[in-house]
């Protein structure tokens, strides 16, 4: 037996046990006549000690012990005389009679320690050290836990788990493919699947009712601190459901997982249409941990002779509790952080309501106290408060003051990462237009069905018409983070086909890249819908972390480079040569 205990169960009731112990030598003290090892594993860490007295040849061994060595101790559990309170083991410790080294290590080349002094590109060389990390190591250790509660769940509520295929057909929908040359019919490629979609859509054909999947998908896109380009979705699909089935099995799951991961009891998820998440935060991913709601100022704000609101479509304002003693340095501050690029405000306008009620505003040359009072009362101000107006067109408009928003929830402090705040947002439009390419674009994906109400209108022409027809689309927002998505899907062979026809596809096209779909739908698809969370990011969310690489055992770096491989990498001529792929230049 390598081990009798691991090194987090031995506690002062065990004192008087001889116990054999295995693991990793986080640190060794040497106090001349007494040597101190803490000794690591996956459960914790149990304090060695080796007396000079006791066995002078073992303690000298002892001190030549360096960090990372694995080794075997045997001794004689005992209550330490001084305890730490901060260890689980942290009442006793070992006089270790008998040790063995299992394995000597190098030195390593950061620390492995909660607050290591490894660099990001270090840490991902040595992948397997930054792992040994407590702290990354419970965050895998929780994603573990994620995705055996997720089947749990899944398998209760009678789904099957069934797999579909890594090596599929490139789409020209959505994000950019990963593609897999093909040595057997030269030439021609496979692409990653974005998501299983189609399949499991087909498979609701095949009549398997319930689907899901924790799954791997693939995206080239550029990428981000939530984003990496092989990621994981908990995928879903039912067949003879209403949407609320769906919103219903899947906030069950949710609730499911904060319950028997953090012991957190969620009460039911609000729900905001798509168009009131927008008027009322500006985004389709409200961070409802806060207020601050838009107030729309624009009748109140025009026609007072400042030319910047006279010609602006939109006038909107936020109301920053308490903030009205911010400093003209703060403000200014503020005003250049609007301005950045990123954000893209031309300005930033604010009315001050003093404590002792009095006003002063950066526009003060064309509105008096009077006037700024109406929009104080419009925004719900309290002597002490600060208002934040953005103005132009009312896209834009939204998006900045979104932004600002979240940046001011996070100055005041008021984005808690142990508050959860989940909402569903319905109603997304079915399509959206792309200036650049001057045409419609799916919102979710082709496959969403319109709204039963809205179907008519897809005959029209007229891009004001197309824009306002609404889906049977949902998103799962949790903070201010999109968790998940999905719709009801088109199951009618004509729908689906006018579908593609509004997204720009010719008939042609269509029947060549999804003629396995349409022909499916005309032997017997029945009505169905579902949803896929990112599953990745779900853990980080509900770890207060918005990074999700730190919930993925072995993530790619900011390049999409794996910097323990070392991939991507150059081929050989040779394997170039059987797939038929020719370099140019060589
Ligand atoms: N396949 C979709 C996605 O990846 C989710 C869904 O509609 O079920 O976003």
């Amino acid at each position: 037996m390598y081990r009798t205990h691991t090194c987090n169960d031995l506690r002062l009731a065990d004192a008087g046990k001889t116990v054999t112990l295995a693991g990793w030598v986080a640190i060794g003290r040497d106090l001349g006549g007494l040597t101190f090892v803490d000794l690591r594993d996956r459960y914790g860490i149990t304090q060695l000690v080796f007396d000079m007295d006791d066995n002078a040849e073992l303690c000298e061994r002892a001190r030549r012990l360096g960090r990372e060595f694995v080794i075997q101790a045997t001794g004689l559990v005992r209550e330490r005389a001084s305890k730490n309170p901060n260890r689980a083991t942290g009442d006793v410790e070992i006089r270790v009679t008998a040790f063995e080294v299992l394995n000597a290590a190098k030195t390593p080349p950061f620390t492995i320690q909660d607050d290591t002094d490894g660099g990001d590109d270090l840490r991902m060389k040595y992948r397997y050290l930054d792992l040994r990390r407590n702290a990354v190591q419970q965050n895998i250790l929780f994603r573990s836990a994620l995705s055996l509660e997720t089947r749990k769940f899944m398998a209760g509520q009678g789904f099957a788990e069934i797999e579909t295929p890594f090596l599929i057909k490139s789409t020209p929908e959505g994000a950019r493919d990963f593609v897999v040359p093909s040595r057997m019919n030269k030439g021609q490629f496979y692409a990653l699947p974005q998501s299983p979609q189609t399949f499991k859509q087909i498979l609701m054909v095949a009549g398997f009712d319930r689907y899901f999947q924790i799954v791997k998908c693939f995206r080239d896109e550029d990428l981000r601190a939530d984003r990496q380009p092989e990621f994981t979705q908990i995928d879903c699909e039912m067949a003879f459901v209403h949407q609320e089935d769906i919103l219903n099995t899947f906030e069950g799951l949710t609730k499911h997982l904060f319950r028997t991961t953090l012991g957190i009891e969620l009460p039911d998820f609000p729900r905001m249409t798509y168009d009131e998440a927008m008027r009322r935060f500006g985004s389709d991913k409200p961070d409802l941990r806060f207020g601050m709601e838009f107030v729309e100022l624009t009748a109140q704000a025009k026609g007072k002779g400042f030319p910047v609101f006279d010609s602006a479509e939109t006038v909107l304002a936020i109301c920053a509790p308490g903030c009205a003693g911010y400093t003209r340095k703060q403000l200014d501050e503020l005003t250049e952080w609007v301005k950045r690029p990123q954000i893209g405000a031309k300005g930033l306008v604010y009315v001050r309501y003093d404590a002792d009620g009095s006003v002063k505003s950066s526009v003060d040359k064309f509105y008096s106290p009077d006037d700024l009072k109406v929009w104080l009362q419009a925004c719900g101000a309290q002597p002490g408060d600060l208002l934040f107006l953005l103005c132009g067109d009312d896209e834009k408009t939204r998006k900045q003051l979104s932004e600002l928003r979240l940046e001011m929830g996070n100055r005041l402090g008021l984005r808690d990462p142990k508050v959860f705040k989940p909402l569903w947002v319905m109603d997304f439009p079915l399509l959206e237009w792309d200036e650049e390419e001057s045409r419609f674009f799916a919102m979710h994906h082709p496959f969403t069905s319109p709204k039963q109400a809205d179907i008519p209108k897809m005959e029209s022409d007229d891009r004001e018409v197309l824009a306002g027809i609404r889906a049977d689309a949902y998103d799962l927002v949790l903070n201010g983070v999109e968790i998940g998505g999905g719709s009801i899907r088109i199951h009618d062979r004509d729908l689906q086909s006018r579908n593609f026809r509004l997204l720009g596809f010719t008939p042609e096209e269509a029947e060549a890249q999804f003629g396995f779909l349409l022909g499916a739908f005309e032997y017997g698809a029945p009505p169905h819908g579902g949803i896929a969370f990112g599953f990745d990011r779900l853990c980080s969310v509900m770890n207060g972390i918005n990074n999700i690489r730190d919930f993925i055992a072995f993530p790619k770096n900011n390049q999409g480079r794996d910097m323990m491989i070392d991939a991507p990498d150059a081929i050989k001529q040779k394997q170039l040569e059987e797939l038929g792929i020719a370099l140019k230049g060589a």
